[in-house]
This record gives structure tokens, sequence and C-alpha cells, in this order.
């Protein structure tokens, strides 16, 4: 049966989700000028692109090394190497700064714009939408859809059936699902016969068993180490920023290490090590305590502290290393610098379990890349079908490469939709 177009919701294209890579996909395709409609379940596009960056927006990474890049998201990374020559981190910000947001890049090479507002992403994205003549269709959502000879003949909302010639399916993934991202696509993609990837919470934040990092709650410490041990063996290292939390520890560098964690949580018990003092070596760190104590002789320890650490480590300093609080410097024994020496250099807490997929920054796993094109991002499943962003199984670490992802893959499906 053929479609009447003229009585029927029909599009060339019809996308599926309006976050960072369906709003991508949706307007390369209308660029194109093909008649588009994207599908947002929420009352408004991009409501977690506006959460990113904590409302900053790091909206990629100035890594222009295309392997440097895709070595940044491990085995997988490679599924990019075409998308990302297409549109990567150079084309990205050039779109944004032709279209009037400046940006700047900061520490890790992450890029922000100069606003330091994301709502200026979003806006911008909404307009190159707006300016193409796309269609959008807000507060309604996909409940489900028609495969007939291996496409998809129409997605059905709950009281219209939208027909296309094509379909992106954007649906993003499980994390921060108060943001509309509740794993729909997932299931969608497995009924039409797509393998999904084991899903679970990445970036997350992490539980301690020890219940002192409650005490530092809210405190981010700018450039620490740490190392993730299972067994003893050391299993992965990071520099940076972290942060204490009620529950346990997050921070970049904890975020990046969680994957992993994840992982060897299956493993056995996994501690990490704090390294506070990362810039100065165990002899190096010892040496500087010393003169420190010679040259003080006389000052309580308590009141010393503060040269060392910041104000809320104080107290979890005294009760680590057992020294007396009001010990003066120079009858300190070599026994007690030597248990400040560890608690400096060797803070360790042991990882109860992940934070769930309530504050976890992505979704690790999803749609297969094997059943996908990766020039093309088209199904190779259901011919009419392409993805985009989190729904597939790949997924980097903090630092904009996330929504690089998005970009890229969303402008390869929009342009490969779009000129179909
Ligand atoms: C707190 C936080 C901070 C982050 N900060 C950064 C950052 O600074 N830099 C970075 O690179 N990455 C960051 N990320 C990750 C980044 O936000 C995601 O990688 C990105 O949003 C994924 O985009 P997406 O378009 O694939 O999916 P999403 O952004 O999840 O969008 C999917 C959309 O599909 C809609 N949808 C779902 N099901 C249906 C349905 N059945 N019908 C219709 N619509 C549907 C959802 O409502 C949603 O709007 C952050 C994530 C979080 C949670």
């Amino acid at each position: 049966m053929s479609i009447n177009k003229e009585t029927h919701d029909y599009f060339d294209v019809a996308v599926v989700g309006g976050g960072p890579a369906g709003m991508m996909a949706a307007g390369r395709v209308a660029e194109l000028g093909k008649k588009v409609v994207l599908i947002e379940k929420n009352k408004v596009l991009g409501k977690k692109l506006l959460i990113t960056g904590k409302g900053r927006c790091n909206l990629t990474n100035a890594t222009f090394d295309m392997k440097e890049f895709i070595d940044k998201l491990g085995k997988k990374g490679k599924f990019l190497f075409s998308s990302l020559s297409e549109f990567g981190p150079s084309e990205i910000i050039d779109f944004f700064e032709k279209k009037g947001v400046k940006t700047k890049i900061e520490r890790g090479k992450r890029v922000f714009p100069v606003s330091d507002r994301s709502k200026d992403v979003l806006d911008t994205l909404v307009d190159y939408l707006k300016q193409n003549n796309a269609s959008i269709i807000l507060g309604e959502k996909i409940v489900d859809f028609k495969v007939k000879n291996k496409k998809i003949e129409y997605v059905e909302l709950k009281n219209r059936k939208i027909y296309a010639d094509s379909f992106i399916f954007s649906t993003g993934g499980k994390s921060y699902p108060a943001t509309g991202s509740t794993g729909d696509g997932y299931n969608f993609a497995q009924k039409m016969g797509h393998k999904l990837v084991n899903t679970f919470p990445a970036l997350v934040p992490l539980k301690t068993r020890e219940s002192w990092t409650k005490g530092l709650q809210g405190l981010s410490l700018k450039n620490a180490r740490a190392t993730v041990f299972v067994g003893g063996k050391k299993q992965d290292s990071r520099f940076g920023e972290m942060l204490f939390t009620h529950f346990g520890v997050s921070g970049p560098i904890i975020l990046d290490l969680s994957k992993k964690v994840v992982e060897l949580l299956k493993k056995g018990e996994v501690t990490i090590q704090i390294d506070l003092k990362p810039a100065l070596d165990y002899p190096t760190l010892d040496k500087r305590l010393q003169k420190d104590f010679e040259t003080n002789v006389n000052k309580d320890f308590i009141n010393y502290l503060p040269d060392l650490l910041p104000r809320k480590m104080i107290d979890l300093a005294v009760q680590m290393s057992g020294i007396d609080p009001h010990k003066k410097l120079g009858t300190i024994s070599r026994e007690e610098r030597k248990k400040l020496l560890h608690f400096l250099k060797e803070l360790t807490v042991t990882v109860s379990e992940p934070m769930g997929y309530e504050i976890a920054v992505i979704t690790s796993g999803g749609v297969d890349l094997k059943e996908v094109d990766p020039r093309t991002m088209r199904s190779k499943i259901i011919s009419n079908l392409f993805f985009a962003g989190e729904i597939l199984d790949l997924d980097g670490p903090t630092g904009g490469f996330n929504l690089q992802i998005c970009w890229s893959t969303g402008y390869a499906a929009g342009e490969a939709a779009g000129y179909k």
C-alpha cells in the first residue's frame, strides 16, 4: 500500500529525540532542503544539554588530532573515525562561532562558550532548526512503530502516526532520566532486531565504605592523583580535580575512573588511593616536612596543618595520623611523621558501589556498533533507520568528548538521511 502524502503526517525524515544529537541531525537534514520533523517528548528541546558542564556546556574537546581523540574513547573509538573526520571538534567550534557563539578553551582542552551559558548553545541549535524550516513536535513521545519489509513505515505518537522515508533515532541513554532519557530507544532498537550491548551507568560518582567523606562534603581538590587498586595491584590512575561528597567521591578524575571501577568491582574489592601531594614524591615530601618541623619547633601541629592542607581536611589529618594536635612540631617522632606522610600520599577509600543512573553523566553500552554503518550511521538491519548520539554503544571520558560524539554522529546521520 502506498502512503497518501497529502492525508498523512508525511516527512522525508523523522528524527526521534530532541537532544544534541537529534537537533544536529534534524538541522542538517533541513539544511539539505528536505522535509524533516523532530519529535521530542519533553515540552522543550535539549533539557539535558542545558545542564551540561554545570550549566556552562563543555561542548567539545580541542583535541584536533583524530587519532588522539579516538584513543580517548577506548577500543570502540575507531567507529567514530569517519564521522569525526567529516565533522569533528574544529567543525563544531566553527559551526557555533559562525552563528555568534564565541568559544574558549580551558584546562584539559575543554571547549566552552565564552558566555559560560549552555543556553546559548541550545538557542543556536533551535535557530538552526527553525531557520531551515524543520518541523518540531514537542510534548509527545513515540510509543510504537511499524516495520514492514525491513523498513520502518511509521512511528506512532499517542494520537497519530508519523510516516517518513527515513528515521533517525537519537533518544539518548538512561542516565539522568528526569531529563527525558529513559532508554526508550534501546527498547525500540531491540524490538527491531538490533543487538544491545549491556548498558550500565558510566561517568558516575562512587559510594565509599568510609563515612569520613561526609565530613569533607563539598571539598574539591584541584590537583590530586587518584589510583585504583584491586587485590593490591594498581589498575589505573588519573591526575586532576576530584570532589568529596556525603556518600563518597566524585569530580572529573573519579568520573573518568568510574567505568573501569564498575568493571573491576566484579573481580573483587576496589580501593582508590588519593595522593594529596602528587607533585612531591615520598622522599621530597618527607624532606619538606622535616625542614618545616625543624624551623617551627615550638609550633603546635594543629597550627601547622593549614599550611599543608585545606581547612576541611585538618580534623581528618589529626585523626588519621594519630598525632596529638597540640604536640610541638619539634617533638614529632619519625614514626608519627611517616603516618602523616602516609595520609598525604595514600589516603584510601574503599568503593562500595557506583551511584545509579539518576546521577550518572552517561550510559555505557547501547546499540551494537557492528550493526551500524560508521560512515552514515545507517542500521544494517532496518534499511531506512539511522542512529545518532548516546543511543549508540560509544562513550568517552569527561571533557567534551560525549557531546562531540553527538555532533559527529548526528551530522553524519542527518547528511546521509538528507541526501537519500
Ligand atoms: C549532568 C550532566 C552533565 C554533562 N556534561 C557534559 C559536558 O559538559 N560535556 C559533554 O560532552 N557531555 C556532557 N554530558 C553528556 C551529554 O549530556 C550526553 O552525552 C548527551 O546529552 C547525549 O545526547 P543525545 O542527543 O544522544 O541524548 P539526550 O541528550 O539524552 O537526548 C535524547 C532526547 O530524546 C528524548 N526522548 C527519549 N525517548 C523519547 C521518545 N520515546 N519519544 C520522543 N522523544 C524521546 C528525550 O526526552 C531527550 O530529550 C553531561 C551529562 C549530564 C547528565
